[in-house]
């Protein structure tokens, strides 16, 4: 049996704690729920302030220059870059995952133009679906989806499968795909792969160039800790950059924006992938949060987090055997990312009721109580503060 004094133990010698003090975080609050919105970097808060009074209040117009907000979409989609294991000048920090989603699957369809469908998991995040689908019916070819649980997605790849789209780790469960695996299982059947790391980046190695990736999407408000809709990243294979350009073709994706020209003229590299003007503030706060992982480094970060996943459902089944709950995620923490679902009827009061006890996990319907472990910041005793919670909750159910 783990022991409440164990863990404090493995606080005391765990690398990454120094990291806990520079967030920002209520007391009295077990945030497990860092998958749906990270915690708040000290460091953002300030260099957003920076930005707000000194860059724009003082530079105004000036600081488009002087504080390098132009720069920002390549500069910060290169430091994301290095989380995710992209080759230089593959990313960029742009818009949304679903705006993201829909110019790499654009791009995707277009470089298999002879192939119909669209390769993907009932259960993967709604939106991938929905663009998925917004976009086939759009491009008015006879593009459709097809949905196959995760277990049988390599084997349902086939001469007409133009694009595989997943997510690297399901929302729900946690279950993790093998980024190498399915893309070379895609690749040796004529089809590409759009990855959406927004479950990954940030919660472990991930290294797209080594998998040989095709194109990649994820969002920065989750593991990266960019704040509240901060802006998303989008990654183009090095050999896929050139070829086409992507449908929202915007002014700062052309090759020289100030030279304001009639016609579009696709910048040379993954900078076409920008549509618009850069969210300044949302992309300082963003790129603090970045620095700060980069920092950590992704190693320690997953062996923490495989620690931490591993010890949760330990002391959940050890200490609320019993009451009715079930391990919803992969019993090998190879196979998961850095959260842990638990699968109860009454999940929904059962989370609401821990929100009370300031224990912040989430309810997914019907009946999942999932809990996010960021190694960043979430401690070892949390756990077992959070465990203890869930039982007072259990025993409470009426
Ligand atoms: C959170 C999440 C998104 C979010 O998309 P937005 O466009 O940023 O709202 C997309 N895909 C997955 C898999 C997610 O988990």
């Amino acid at each position: 049996m783990t022991t409440r004094a164990e863990l404090e133990q493995l606080d005391r010698e765990d690398p990454l704690a120094p990291f806990r003090e520079r967030f920002f975080l209520p007391d009295g609050v077990v945030y497990l729920d860092g998958n749906s919105l990270g915690a708040l970097p000290r460091e953002a808060a300030a260099r957003v302030e920076k930005a707000v009074r000194e860059e724009w209040g003082n530079g105004l117009i000036r600081s488009w220059d002087d504080a390098g907000w132009m720069e920002l979409p390549a500069r910060v989609g290169a430091k994301i870059g290095r989380l995710v294991g992209a080759e230089p000048g593959s990313v960029v920090c742009a818009d949304s995952t679903s705006v993201n989603l829909f110019k790499v699957l654009a791009v995707a369809l277009g470089h298999r133009a002879d192939r119909k469908t669209i390769l993907t998991e009932p259960g993967n995040f709604p939106t991938d679906l929905y663009v998925a689908e917004g976009l086939a019916k759009l491009v008015g070819k006879g593009h459709r989806l097809r949905l196959e649980p995760a277990e049988r997605i390599v084997r349902a790849i086939d001469p007409d499968t133009a694009v595989v789209l997943l997510t690297q780790v399901d929302y729900r469960s946690g279950a993790r795909h093998d980024l190498g695996e399915v893309t070379r299982a895609a690749h040796e059947k004529g089809a590409l792969v759009v990855w959406d790391l927004s479950h990954s980046a940030g919660a472990f190695e991930v290294d797209l160039a080594a998998a040989g990736a095709d194109f990649a999407v994820g969002c920065g408000y989750k593991y990266l800790c960019g704040g509240p809709g901060a802006p998303a990243y989008v990654y183009v294979a090095p050999r896929h950059q050139r070829t086409f350009s992507q449908p929202l073709a915007g002014w700062l994706g052309h090759v020289a924006p100030f030279a304001f020209e009639s016609a579009y003229r696709p910048a040379p590299g993954v900078g076409r992938y920008v549509a618009g003007t850069p969210p300044v503030l949302s992309m300082t706060a963003l790129e603090a949060a970045v620095e700060l992982l980069l920092e950590a480094g992704m190693a320690a970060v997953r062996e923490k987090s495989v620690r931490m996943t591993s010890l949760f459902v330990e002391l959940a089944e050890e200490r609320l055997a019993g009451n009715g709950l079930v391990l919803a995620s992969p019993r090998d923490p190879e196979r998961r990312g850095s959260q842990v679902s638990l699968s109860h009827p009454r999940a929904g009061e059962l989370v609401r009721a821990l929100g009370g006890r300031g224990v912040l996990g989430d309810f997914r319907p019907p009946d999942l109580l999932r809990f996010g472990f960021a190694p960043v910041y979430n401690r070892y005793v949390e756990l077992w503060d959070a465990v203890e919670a869930l039982g007072a909750v259990l025993a409470g159910l009426s």
